[in-house]
């Protein structure tokens, strides 16, 4: 379900030939093959399901600390799948520690729905997810920029890069969305996305 690198690359050919080929890998089951509309397979965003009862939602999130990976659906049917949550809380546990807490959904729906303004394939890597209250602190510590009551220890903030679109624009396109907290960072070349109040800042 959670990839390491190694195991990433053993079937990178399969990831890769993903967008190519209509396959994708998902949680809980072995390789599938799955109708090529079905996909987010295009850099247009073309693949993305209209929102609707039928919808499905996709993301692919690597960690860049642990180096794993994760492909999955995060909703389906009508409601979020409780597997792939628990198969993200583990992908964003702090890393410290290997603390977890569960993600709060609301922010998948976020990053799909940033990276379909984007107009590209919701592929994100990840900086920081789930903070424990000792790391916050500890962070907090060393930088006045890190809030001591984050929303990263609810499980309610992510810091990500999104493949083949600038933090910049990412940054453009979540405060947009004006659904919660967004800060850029452009020295560290991340974007914080929050589902906390509307609002924004530069790291
Ligand atoms: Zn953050």
């Amino acid at each position: 379900m959670i990839h390491t690198r190694r195991s990433v690359l053993k079937f990178g050919g399969v990831l890769l030939g993903a967008a190519a080929t209509g396959v994708i890998a998902f949680p809980g089951r072995a390789t599938a093959r799955v109708r090529k509309d079905a996909v987010p397979a295009s850099a247009s965003g073309a693949g993305f399901a209209e929102a609707g009862p039928g919808a499905v939602k996709r993301l692919s999130l690597y960690n860049l600390h642990t180096d794993e990976s994760l492909e999955f659906a995060f909703f389906k049917d009508g409601a979020y799948v409780p597997e792939s949550l628990a198969a993200v809380e583990v992908l964003l546990r702090d890393f410290r520690n290997d603390e977890r807490h569960p993600i709060e959904p609301t922010l998948l729906d976020d990053l799909y729905e940033v990276a379909r303004r984007a107009g590209v394939d919701p592929v994100f890597k990840v900086i920081s997810g789930y903070r424990s209250p000792q790391t916050n602190a500890m962070l907090h510590e060393r930088s006045p920029g890190v809030a001591s009551h984050s929303l990263h220890m609810q499980g309610r903030a992510i810091d990500v890069r999104l493949a083949h679109v600038d933090c910049a624009q990412l940054a453009r396109h979540a405060l947009a969305m004006g659904r919660g907290g967004v800060g850029y960072y452009r020295r560290s070349d991340f974007v914080h996305i929050d589902n906390g109040a509307v609002r924004t800042w530069r790291g």
